[in-house]
């Protein structure tokens, strides 16, 4: 005469792990990576950099480097070849220098 209350408590835990990488919150890198700007960037360019933080394969520069067009150390944004400047006033994307209708960040 044992009326057990139902000890099944099924969860329908699905597979979500989907992501292809869990971030670290303890770590100093994804710290420094959450905080990196994504602008200026056409879509193709935006995909590689999102890939590349996914994948904690994105290197934040350490000092600036030099801009493809106005030729000055204003770039401190990583894998950029010309500087925000020069590439806002010329509407092209950061990384490739192509020339974009409108930034997706
Ligand atoms: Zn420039
Ligand atoms: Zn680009």
């Amino acid at each position: 005469m044992s009326l057990r209350p139902g000890n099944n408590t099924k969860k329908g835990q699905a597979h979500q792990n989907t992501y292809a990488f869990k971030h670290n919150k303890s770590s100093k890198l994804t710290k420094v990576i959450s905080k990196v700007p994504l602008d200026n960037l056409c879509k193709r360019c935006l995909d590689q950099l999102e890939w590349r933080i996914d994948y904690r394969k994105y290197k934040p520069l350490t000092a600036p480097s030099r801009c493809n067009m106005c030729q000055e150390k204003t770039i401190y944004k990583a894998y950029r070849t010309i500087c925000d400047k020069c590439s806002i006033t010329n509407k092209l994307c950061a990384k490739c220098a192509l020339s974009v209708d409108s930034y997706q960040k």
